[in-house]
């Protein structure tokens, strides 16, 4: 520890709240903050101590955002460039297990604090690279930050897309910039053999869910010769690996006309058939059931319900609503799959949930199984936040 380190600001953390910071969590909430001594900027490093003066971690401080503290490390060590440089070169060399599969180029690099880099998201596209940086306190590590991702990846274009609304909240600018190369006109990606044009500047996230691939694998083995339904569709997952694996007939339904273009586009890169709509889902099912229609294999994924514990209540009336409306599409014998992306959906909430609503239907499922997010969008232990995928598939028995 060097002298400057020891000089740093210090944040005294109520009683109670030591506990989840020795298990290795990262944040530390302005509510559990008894005082600050020193006097800190914004985006300055501080030293975290708990109610008896002992040493918790070394973070950022940003007054302006609910997470004030954010931990870069829970030793006594220095923050340095080289620490940054460090943890990027450790979540690039982890991703050589996802980027090892046949047929795959895409992955997230970098996966905030479960990667030991608050606030830093990366995500690899084929040969474009987009970063973004969205802690304050991170901002000035993007050119290492970069120049590491430079020098581990060797991409042909490296994107800073800054441009999430978050930065605002932490008192930053939004904008995006080419750091290096040319962004190509259409960027396609591999993902397990299958082509995705994917909208890196303009699409919703970086430009696509890599937190899905594993559970598109998954969803082959039941589409041979089946009628799939995939809702919450984006730019076509699901929907393109039921059409490869065999399906007789593939619908796939989003709200937003981007992503219906770009489902279009990639069953065109992919020589598959699949229907596409533009549709709000939750009108669509119940249109659909009234239809008395029915499908061998229903996907949901919506996005997340809920960005606020307050609104489990209601998050889970829509997890309801449209299990029960997929329920009723699917004969005995059909497969569910239905996810939550929302971290303060607990996994046993989301479960139950859905599984009510097989009881109100008087219908038996099994319970296939409980997948989560691909394991580049890894769980750090003591992070419970850094969990949040749940993807639970039923069969319907009767
Ligand atoms: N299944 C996709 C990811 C889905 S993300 C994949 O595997 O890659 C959630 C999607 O739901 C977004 O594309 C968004 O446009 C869409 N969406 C949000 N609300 C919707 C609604 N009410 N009806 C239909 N689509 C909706």
């Amino acid at each position: 520890m060097t002298a400057n380190e020891m000089k740093l600001p210090v944040v005294h953390v109520i009683n109670g709240r030591q506990k989840k910071l020795l298990q290795g969590h990262p944040w530390v909430y302005g509510n559990e903050i008894e005082r600050v001594e020193g006097d800190v900027p914004d985006g300055g490093l501080v030293t975290v101590v708990d109610f008896r003066g002992r040493y918790m971690g070394t973070g950022f401080y940003n007054s302006r955002s609910l997470i004030t503290v954010r931990l870069l490390t829970h030793r006594q060590e220095p923050v340095t460039e080289e620490m940054i440089a460090g943890r990027v070169r450790a979540a690039c060399a982890y991703r050589r297990f996802v980027l090892a599969r046949p047929g795959t180029d895409c992955c997230r690099l970098i996966y905030g604090e479960a990667d030991r880099l608050p606030g830093v998201i990366c995500d690899r596209f084929g040969g474009v690279v987009v970063l973004q940086v969205l802690a304050l306190g991170m901002e000035r590590y993007t050119q290492v930050i970069a120049e590491t991702l430079m020098d581990c990846v060797h991409p042909d274009c490296l994107v800073l897309a800054n441009d999430d609304a978050i930065r605002r909240k932490e008192g930053m600018e939004c904008f995006t910039r080419v750091l290096s190369g040319t962004l190509p006109q259409e960027t396609i990606i591999n993902e397990n053999g299958i082509k995705l044009s994917v909208d890196v500047t303009g699409g919703q996230k970086t430009g696509y869910f890599l937190d899905q691939k594993e559970n598109h694998l998954f969803v082959r083995q039941f589409c041979k010769d089946a009628r799939v339904l995939d809702c919450f569709s984006y730019i076509g997952g699901f929907a393109l690996n039921a059409a490869l694996a065999g399906a007789r007939e593939v619908t796939a339904v989003d709200i937003s006309d981007k992503a219906v273009a770009l489902i279009e586009r990639n069953a065109a890169l992919n020589g598959a058939q699949i229907h596409t709509v533009c549709a709000n889902c939750f009108d669509f099912l119940r249109e659909q059931v009234r239809e008395q229609q029915r499908y061998d294999v229903v996907v949901l994924d919506p996005p997340a319900f809920t960005k606020a514990h307050a609104n489990m209540a209601s998050a889970c009336r829509g997890y309801k609503e449209i299990a029960l409306s997929a329920m009723r599409l699917l004969p005995p014998g059909g497969v569910l799959a239905t996810h939550s992306c929302s971290y303060h959906m607990p996994e046993d909430v989301f479960v139950n949930t859905v599984l009510s609503a097989a009881q109100d239907l008087h219908r038996q499922v099994r319970v296939i199984t409980l997948r989560r997010q691909d394991i580049d969008h890894p769980v750090l232990a003591g992070y419970p936040e850094s969990h949040y995928l749940k993807s639970l598939w039923l069969q319907m028995l009767d």
